[in-house]
């Protein structure tokens, strides 16, 4: 069995393998922009990316797990100047809960968590790479990359020219910046505003370009070429679109990722989720009503590159759901003795053999979870049902192995007693 992951790149799944056949693997996210609190559709693509980080070394590979933080960027400035707060006060303030509500729905942190901030000088050295690689100029105190100089760009994305202006506009893009030769050529450093913090650079004082940010922060942790980028759907242009071209522009190694994963975007009653729309679903809100187990058990129940249509009520289902679960660990954990205790490489019953290479194939196929937790709920109605002490074991062992490890469900042994919704 190989895993099969899906690479936008690409265009289709492509079996997994570190590049050079090295042992490690880099796996970058982009992280939050921390400036205001984390809804569902963060949660989605946070949680997808874990399981992804977790199937990994299940696997056996040694995963070195970059996430930044987009801390100096036109929307923080923005959020600081409504507030009247300093940028950096704010951007602590919300990673703090950020940190919290990842951590409630059984996260494993990043190896690395890098602030753009304090990777400055990284992003200086890229720019002036690109601009030696004549990829870059700079007009009146800003640099902006020269997409007519890269017959790749659009390669990511697939998008045809014309559709690609509007939609870098809705993304951050300002078309008529002073100097720009291209409304789609994209800025590397940009002059600060008055009340905005800017760092010495060749070209006067300012402050980085986004995608530039993400190209120095991965570059700076996994090496010029790593195995797996990820984001939400909504970064793959221009923001992965972007910094695969300047990645590769500045370093001249290609491919600079091997994998481009995204996470599919999540709406709520059949609209998208947005600020603007004022309905946000929160993550603290909901773990007010629900455990950290039933939102995961939600998440991991949709594929990651699925676009999910949230609606309330469907975290009842996951809490009944995980609620099971859980009542079969604890019959588990009751049955299990010294001669039927769990060990995954024992003699395990044919059966619950069968469920684990099921769960394991889906898993290969892109990582469909969807399908992976139908096998856990099948090895929990063994551990519940079957009059077989030892099977009953077995299989709640193997079920509590997969979906605690794979699928980073905790599963507490609470009493069943307690049943639904406490879990
Ligand atoms: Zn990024």
């Amino acid at each position: 069995m190989t895993l099969r992951l899906y690479d936008a790149r690409r265009g289709g799944l492509f079996p997994f393998e570190p590049i050079g056949g090295r042992d490690r693997v880099g796996l970058y996210v982009c992280g939050v922009t921390p400036y205001d609190t984390g809804h569902l559709g963060h949660a989605f693509t946070y949680v997808g990316f874990d399981v992804l980080h977790r199937y990994l070394e299940y696997l056996g590979h040694d995963v070195r797990y970059v996430q930044n933080l987009t801390d100096v960027d036109d929307d923080m400035l923005r959020k600081a100047r409504e507030t009247g707060e300093d940028y950096l006060a704010l951007g602590n303030r919300w990673v703090t809960t950020f940190l919290d509500e990842m951590a409630a729905l059984n996260w494993l942190p990043p190896d690395h968590y890098p602030r753009a901030t304090q990777h400055i000088p990284q992003m200086l050295s890229l720019i002036e790479k690109l601009v030696a690689n004549g990829l870059a100029y700079a007009a009146e105190g800003n640099v902006y990359f020269s997409i007519s100089a890269d017959p790749r760009y659009g390669e990511l994305s697939k998008l045809p020219r014309d559709e690609m202006l509007p939609l870098a506009n809705e993304r951050g893009n300002v078309p008529d910046m002073p100097g720009k030769r291209d409304p789609l050529d994209f800025v590397l450093w940009q002059r600060s505003l008055a009340d905005e913090p800017s760092w010495e650079s060749p070209w006067g004082p300012g402050r980085p370009g986004w995608h530039i940010e993400c190209s120095a922060m991965s570059m700076a942790y996994l090496g010029t070429q790593f195995e797996i980028h990820g984001g939400g759907a909504d970064l793959l242009f221009p923001h992965h679109e972007s910094e695969r071209a300047q990645s590769e522009g500045a370093t001249g190694d290609r491919p600079f990722v091997g994998w481009w994963t995204h996470a599919g975007m999540l709406g709520y009653d059949g609209d998208k989720m947005s600020k603007s729309l004022g309905n946000l679903v929160l993550v603290n809100d909901l773990l007010r009503t629900y455990s950290g187990d039933a939102i995961r058990h939600y998440l991991v129940s949709q594929h990651y590159r699925a676009e999910v249509h949230f609606s309330d009520g469907d975290l009842d289902e996951s809490a009944d759901a995980t609620a099971r679960l859980s009542q079969a660990r604890v019959r588990a954990d009751e049955l299990a003795s010294a001669d039927v205790a769990f060990d995954e490489d024992g003699d395990l019953p044919e059966i619950v053999r069968e469920h684990r290479e099921r769960f394991l194939a889906a898993m290969d196929d892109d990582l469909d979870t969807p399908r992976a937790i139908s096998e856990l709920e099948a090895l929990a109605t063994l551990a519940l049902d079957s009059d077989d002490a030892a099977l009953a074991a077995q299989a709640g062992g193997m079920m509590l192995e997969l979906g605690g490890r794979i699928l980073g469900l905790r599963l507490a042994s609470v009493p069943a007693a307690q049943g639904v919704g406490a879990a």
